[in-house]
């Protein structure tokens, strides 16, 4: 199997949009998007908001595969791995052996929940949902009325709590962070956050970790149990790199790539979770709209340099509305709050006087897209 034009590895929200973005800019260039998964279109977002909307994986799917070969004029290679690059050939070699030459390659591979293990982790199923035939697997699994144990009060973590506990499910998050979202709030906002999500029946055990776990129990440091029948983990993702270190592509954090959304290697790009870009690796859906949008261009023959906004994200909790803009990796600088109870406005202020992101929560957090105006660019 030989094709050229362009193999995109991937069909989630990077790998579709893109394609979705250089089918409008050049009607005729071959694209071949190889997906290890169903290669359905749906909004991964959606996961962690689906249950009390009573969604099946069926109902997120906005497409099937067939229709999006059908709309954008490509061919998808659905339940196929890429196992290899061959840069020399120009050809990624399928799990089948065959190999499918590119004249230019997209890695838009996403990321891989990151592992979790604590003694006795062996003895338990440990689940995490980080796409659509996961989400299946676990609605299937947990049924009605059960009590779920979950790892981690992270951004994903929370839309979780917070949509499992909508949907009738008993909940109970362990964090070793004093607060929830604890990279992302002051303590302020974090504290009001923790307020709303105990509020609707969630038990958040914060600064609390899991030290022992066995089927049905979970034992933590302070000595404490917790009874479950379920276990969710959502400590974070881990870009997924074995294809582009097995390649020689330069790799740190993510996939390492220019403005252009080139790696080291001229032919190949990489976008969405698995990219790290200058600005580090951004894991949401707005810079990944972007980076689609620019790389479209340059696939299509006018070389197009990234630039990104400030980019808000609205976290998932219905129980209290919050949005953030993190300050760049690496930033100094202090938190000042402002407001009372649920509705907090805090920036993220630079020794220089300058807000460099912002927290908002309540009705603060209609405030962002104004607010997102008056941060510096991620990347200008
Ligand atoms: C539960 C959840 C909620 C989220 N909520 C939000 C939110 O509210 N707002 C926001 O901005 N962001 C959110 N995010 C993050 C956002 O969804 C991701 O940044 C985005 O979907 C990543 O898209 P991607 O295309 O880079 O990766 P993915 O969607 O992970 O796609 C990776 C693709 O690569 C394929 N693949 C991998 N390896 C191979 C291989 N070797 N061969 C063939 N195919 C391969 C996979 O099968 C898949 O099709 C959320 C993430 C999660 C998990």
């Amino acid at each position: 199997m030989s094709s050229g034009g362009v193999v995109i590895v991937g069909s989630g929200l990077g790998g579709y949009t893109l394609a979705r973005e250089l089918r409008k800019l050049d009607g005729a260039v071959a694209i071949t998007v190889v997906t290890a998964d169903g290669g359905e279109a749906y909004s991964k977002p959606m996961l962690s908001a689906a249950f009390a909307q009573g969604k099946t994986a069926l109902t997120l799917v906005q497409k099937g595969c067939g229709q999006v070969e059908e709309d954008l004029r490509l061919r998808v290679l659905a339940r196929r791995r890429v196992e290899r690059i061959d840069r020399a050939a120009r050809q990624v070699v399928l799990d089948d052996g065959i190999g499918l030459g590119y004249d230019h390659l997209v890695l838009a591979v996403g990321a891989d929940p990151r592992p979790y293990g604590v003694a006795g982790s062996e003895s338990v199923t440990i689940h995490s949902v980080n796409d659509l035939d996961d989400y299946a697997r676990w609605r299937a699994l947990i049924g009605t009325s059960s009590r779920i144990l979950l790892i981690g009060a992270g951004l994903i973590g929370c839309e979780f709590a917070n949509d499992l506990a909508a949907a009738g499910y008993g909940v109970s998050v362990v964090d070793p962070a004093p607060w929830p979202l604890g990279r992302l709030l002051p303590r302020e906002v974090g504290e009001e956050v923790a307020a709303a999500l105990g509020g609707i029946g969630i038990a958040l055990h914060l600064g609390r970790s899991v030290v022992r776990i066995a089927p049905g129990k979970a034992v933590l440091d302070d000595g404490s149990e917790i009874a479950f029948d379920h276990a969710l983990s959502a400590i974070g993702l881990v870009p997924r790199l074995d294809l582009a270190r097995q390649a020689g592509l330069a790799v740190d954090k993510g996939i390492v790539v220019d403005r252009t959304l080139r790696t080291s290697d001229p032919a190949i790009f990489a976008l969405g979770d698995c990219a790290q870009t200058e600005a580090g690796p951004l894991p949401f859906v707005l810079p990944l709209m972007a980076e689609a949008k620019a790389l479209a261009f340059t696939l299509a023959g006018t070389e197009t340099a990234l630039s990104l906004p400030a980019l808000p994200v609205v976290v998932k909790t219905p129980a209290l509305a919050v949005a953030v803009c993190p300050p760049a990796p690496g930033k100094a600088g202090e938190w000042r709050v402002e407001g009372e109870g649920r509705d907090r406005k805090a920036l993220f202020v630079g020794a220089d006087g300058t807000a460099l992101g912002f927290a908002l929560s309540g009705r603060r957090a209609a405030e962002r897209q104004s607010l997102a105006k008056e941060m510096p660019d991620l990347m200008g």
